[in-house]
């Protein structure tokens, strides 16, 4: 089989390797789809892998193909997404059910073998059966929808709220969706991209802003805003949405951004006068492992309540994947979810 292995920053490779061997606890999967994340990004291109020669993509779906001795309530056929988290269930965070805060985790993707890949094995805890009417390309993306569940929870998000969503990468656009389909009132989407803007209008935002544009502080000066979620990690973004926080209202930063942030006088002034809560979320995770974020998800989409096809702008063959990493890292295009389907012909 073929997979996609990250050797130092910016370098990827395409090789031949064996089918990974499972062990009594595994299934094998044939890939179906795996999508690029936001993270895979410095992974790829500027951190490097956790070891030379990982194989890549965390979010994915498949078919088993072959189940491990001691598997009994999987079997040949089954179509799965993958949880890519393998929590230590053993320290004080696992006890608890907070398992996207394990001190010793393993990880599909940036710690082992991931996706991006004809064939790959997972233990059968992290699997979730798919619905048949959740496509392939559907079932790749339940981990940024339950990555997008997960921000919403971590503010607070309740029916009736003003809600508003700044990046509209995947992760974004399913906050919008899920945002509206967790009862909020109104849901405001910002970016500094309008062909994603029009996006987060088609799923059901009311209102859209390019912060390039025009000021998000003052287009929503009048409006008591209930909870902010930020997803692009810039620190732009980050201040602005201390900025447009209202009275308690819980601001959410879920972007990743590895920068310092300076919040602005203005900021730290309204941070206390509206005595806003400022939340962190990490990942997906909730008890019982992969947790409801997932089940959620899986749930909402089989009602056909969340649109995934909208959120996918690109769709390449496993062997175009290095190709794809360098168009990224030379902003030669603007994308929102890219797939890698592996089945496709070479
Ligand atoms: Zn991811
Ligand atoms: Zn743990």
């Amino acid at each position: 089989m073929k997979a996609v292995k990250l050797y130092e920053p910016g370098n990827l490779k395409v090789e031949e390797v064996e089918i990974p061997t499972i062990k009594e606890d595994e299934v094998l999967l044939k890939v179906k789809a795996v999508g690029i994340c936001g993270s895979d990004i410095p992974r790829a291109l500027v951190k490097g892998a956790y070891y030379e020669g990982l194989t890549l993509g965390h979010e994915f779906s498949g078919e088993i193909v072959e189940c491990g001795t001691d598997i009994k309530d999987w079997k040949i056929g089954d179509r799965v997404t993958v949880a890519p988290l393998v929590p230590c269930r053993e320290c004080n965070s696992c006890k608890e059910g907070r398992f996207s805060l394990c001190a010793s985790y393993n990880y599909y993707g940036s710690r082992t073998d991931g996706a991006m890949a004809h064939y790959i094995k997972v233990n059968h805890q992290n699997l979730l059966k798919l619905p048949d009417n959740i496509s392939y390309e559907a079932g790749a993306m339940v981990d940024p929808a339950a990555n997008a569940v997960h921000g919403l929870w971590r503010g607070n998000l309740a029916a009736g709220d003003t809600a508003v969503v700044i990046g509209l990468g995947a992760i974004g656009l399913f906050a919008v969706q899920f945002a509206r389909e967790m009862g909020a009132d109104k849901v405001i989407a910002i970016d500094i991209f309008d062909e994603k803007l029009e996006i987060a209008k088609e799923l059901g935002a009311d209102v859209i802003i390019n912060s390039m544009q025009e000021k998000p502080e003052e287009v929503l000066s009048n409006l008591q805003i209930d909870m902010v979620l930020e997803t692009s990690g810039s620190p732009i973004a980050q201040n602005q949405a201390v900025l447009i926080a209202g009275k308690v209202a819980r601001v959410v930063y879920l972007g990743i951004s590895n920068r310092e942030l300076t919040l602005s006088a203005n900021a730290v002034n309204r941070l206390m006068r509206n005595e806003i809560h400022l939340n962190g979320s990490w990942n997906s995770f909730s008890n019982p492992f992969p947790g409801k974020e997932w089940t959620y998800s899986i749930q909402l989409m089989a009602e056909g309540r969340i649109n995934t096809h909208s959120i996918v702008s690109h769709r390449y063959k496993l062997s175009e994947t290095p190709n794809v990493f360098e168009k990224i890292k030379n902003k030669e295009i603007v994308f929102n979810k890219i797939l890698i389907l592996p089945e496709r012909e070479e």
